[in-house]
């Protein structure tokens, strides 16, 4: 396995591999979660093509006031992680090889971005977006793999795909939890032993919920359970369409109850797919 820190080295080591390419974009403090991304990439890439995996703690996709300085950095496990998974290449640029300081141009996608983690993250997808394009360039992938957990995110770059005409096909890989239930995220390192214990409550009340037979009744037993979690503060749930990501009226489609929800430091994501309910 080899680390390039230049996009030049990263052109010079894809233009000589085996094809498929498959990318795992990350920001990197990588767990199981990130592991099992890099495991399916692995197969996706068979034992001949090759995967590369990109840490980079893009700063575009961070707000003013948001953990950008903060955020973990643990190169060297994410080194062994990385190899232990299965990847031929980490990209790992500084942020002076990704932008120049006077950057101008970046992607904006104006329909699935507004609501759920944009609202509250104005500007958000547009830093996802604009990174995520340029590493499909650097790169050049035929397949990119994503997680399920950041629902938005994986419908937004679907969309982005569709409507720039990446040629690279995209994977979703399903959420990946601890065994009490709670989405493994680099975030999670963030909480108290108290909190830890409390966050897997938001799992809990996403499949409580998922029960529910309308959409009212999905919100209101969601919102309930979620502001029963000791120390929790709701940012949104909400119940949308898993594709356009617009809210429901019925459950006749596939829909997707997502949350995010403050717990002490940590700023936690979830989501659960509900089947469409045939009557
Ligand atoms: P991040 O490093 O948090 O930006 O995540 C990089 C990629 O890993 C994204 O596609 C995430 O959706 C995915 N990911 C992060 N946590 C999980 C998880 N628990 N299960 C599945 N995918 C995940």
């Amino acid at each position: 396995m080899k680390v390039a820190k230049t996009i030049a080295a990263v052109r010079a080591f894809v233009r000589r591999a085996a094809r498929p390419v498959v990318l795992v974009p990350t920001m990197g403090a990588l767990h199981h979660g990130h592991a099992a991304l890099i495991r399916r990439a692995r197969k996706l890439a068979g034992s001949d093509g090759c995967v590369v995996v990109s840490i980079f703690v893009n700063p575009t996709q961070f707000g003013p006031s948001e953990d950008f300085s903060k955020y973990p950095r643990t190169l060297a496990s994410d080194q062994a992680l990385c190899r232990e998974a299965g990847a031929d290449l980490i990209f790992h640029p500084d942020v002076s090889a990704m932008y120049a300081s006077d950057a101008s141009v970046f992607i904006d996608e104006s329909r699935l971005s507004d609501g759920l983690c944009g609202a509250s993250r104005p500007g958000h997808f547009r830093g996802v977006c604009t990174v995520v394009a340029k590493l499909f360039l650097i790169v050049q992938p035929e397949i990119a793999v994503f997680g399920q957990k950041d629902w938005q995110q994986l419908a937004v770059i679907r969309r982005m795909v569709r409507d720039l005409d990446f040629p690279v096909k995209i994977v979703g890989h399903p959420t990946v939890r601890e065994s009490d239930g709670l989405a493994t995220s680099s975030r999670n390192r963030y909480l108290t032993p108290e909190e830890r214990l409390a966050a897997p409550g938001i799992y809990k009340a996403l499949r409580t919920a998922a029960a529910a037979k309308t959409p009212a009744a999905v919100l209101r037993t969601a919102t309930r359970a979620l502001a029963a979690i000791p120390g929790a503060r709701i940012d949104y749930v909400q119940l949308v369409d898993s594709e356009t990501l617009e809210p429901v009226r019925n459950l006749k489609r596939s829909t997707t109850l997502a949350t995010a929800v403050f717990l002490g430091r940590a700023r936690l994501i979830d989501n659960i797919q509900i089947p469409p309910i045939i009557s």
